[in-house]
């Protein structure tokens, strides 16, 4: 598989040339809060409150002041606000406590704050803070095991997988394979017959193999 990263980074850059995360943000305190705020659940439902919340709270100190049940009224709308709030409260006064009110820019730093794992402290890493990370969501996850890039069983082996084939501009080629997910091969409808990859693909959609392909 590493002899065809090439010719698949070639044809992801052809054509997803500027790929970039869809979370709105102006900072890392705005990225890590919409990040938080977007496990199991849309970019675009994010997108949606986070111009009211910012509002609202607008520093991360005003994030730690916050009450716990206005939270929760501001992000109802996105999954599991109970246990987002009380972590996006808890961050903000942890960033606060231990951080001097910087969000930090190591994985081991990130994860260390109430709601931030793997998946999200590569994303910080990567977008805001131009290090060399690569998240696996589950656009990335299924993507990258239909073209037969990973068979892990885990996210985080994947993103090992992933990172030694890619080995560079990681956050890049991340946004690349969600680009992809989105648009050409969707969870239930793969668009095989147009694909670009469709040759160097292990799971391309045939009459034969569509059961296979809509399982992973
Ligand atoms: S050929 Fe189908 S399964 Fe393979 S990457 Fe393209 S859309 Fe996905």
């Amino acid at each position: 598989m590493k002899a065809k990263i090439p010719i698949i980074k070639a044809r992801l850059l052809e054509r997803f040339p500027n790929p970039h995360t869809a979370l709105h943000h102006n900072n890392a305190y705005e990225l890590l809060v919409a990040v938080i705020l977007s496990a199991q659940c849309t970019d675009a439902r994010v997108n949606t409150i986070t111009p009211a919340l910012f509002a609202l709270y607008p520093t991360l100190s005003h994030l730690a002041q916050a009450s716990l049940d206005t939270l929760k009224a501001c992000i109802k709308s996105v999954s599991y606000p109970n246990n987002k709030a009380k972590h996006l409260i808890g961050m903000a006064k942890e960033v606060g406590a231990r951080f001097a009110g910087q969000i930090p820019n190591t994985q081991a730093d990130l994860k260390s704050l109430p709601g931030v794992g793997q998946k999200s402290a590569n994303v910080l890493l990567s977008v805001y803070f131009q290090q060399n990370y690569l998240a696996v969501d589950t656009h990335v996850f299924r993507v990258s095991h239909r073209l037969g890039l990973s068979h892990a069983k885990t996210p985080l082996q994947t993103e090992r997988e992933l990172s030694a084939l890619f080995e560079d501009d990681l956050g890049f080629w991340h946004h690349a394979l969600i680009a992809m997910g989105r648009t050409l091969c969707r969870a239930r409808a793969p668009q095989c017959s147009v694909c670009f990859l469709a040759d160097l693909c292990e799971n391309k959609k045939t009459s034969d193999t569509k059961a296979k392909c809509n399982k992973i």
